[in-house]
């Protein structure tokens, strides 16, 4: 690892490992989730996920580079952590709030990590790249946004919930 383009590329396929893993745990995450807006927030960022490995190919191939991942370790143990919560024994909307916690720490993983991408391939004079990885940073916030509404919506739920049991007695 000599020149920024190194770091560029080793980047880019730690991205490129952790896209395709998300792609293989979404739709688990779809499934495992009980309330509906949160099942259809995995099943659109499953698409959009796809997009992202295609973008990231495409920017493999702008810089001479043939598409190869390198294991994100990261993404790799958010994803083993996001699979023990969804084993869990408990309340359904709780259990709701902590796959959204699991992935939102996914998101601000990649936000991380193609921030750092970008910020070089802007350094580096590689405007094309850059403007290729922000159409993927915009989809990762928005999933990320979407998510912190839901979780709005999921705490109202509980608070319902507790209500009814305290009117009940
Ligand atoms: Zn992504
Ligand atoms: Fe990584
Ligand atoms: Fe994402």
């Amino acid at each position: 690892m000599e020149s920024l383009k190194d770091l560029l590329i080793d980047e880019m396929k730690d991205l490129y490992s952790a896209e395709k893993q998300l792609v293989r745990a979404l739709p688990k995450m779809e499934k495992a989730a009980k309330n509906q807006n949160l099942k259809a927030a995995f099943a659109s960022h499953l698409e959009e996920t796809r997009t992202h490995v295609e973008r990231l190919e495409r920017a493999f191939e702008m810089l001479g580079q043939k598409p190869k991942a390198k294991t994100c370790k990261a993404m790799q143990g958010l994803i083993e952590e996001g699979g023990e919560t969804m084993k869990e024994d408990g309340d359904r909307t709780i259990l709701d709030l902590a796959i959204v916690g699991a992935a939102q720490r996914v998101e601000h993983y990649e936000i991380s990590a193609y921030g750092t991408v970008r910020a070089i391939a802007r350094q580096l004079d590689r405007k094309d790249v850059a403007d290729l990885i922000t159409g993927t940073l915009e989809e990762e916030a928005g999933a990320d946004k979407k998510l912190t509404q839901i979780a709005r919506e999921l705490y109202g739920a509980v608070g319902n919930s507790r209500a009814k049991s305290a009117s009940q007695g």
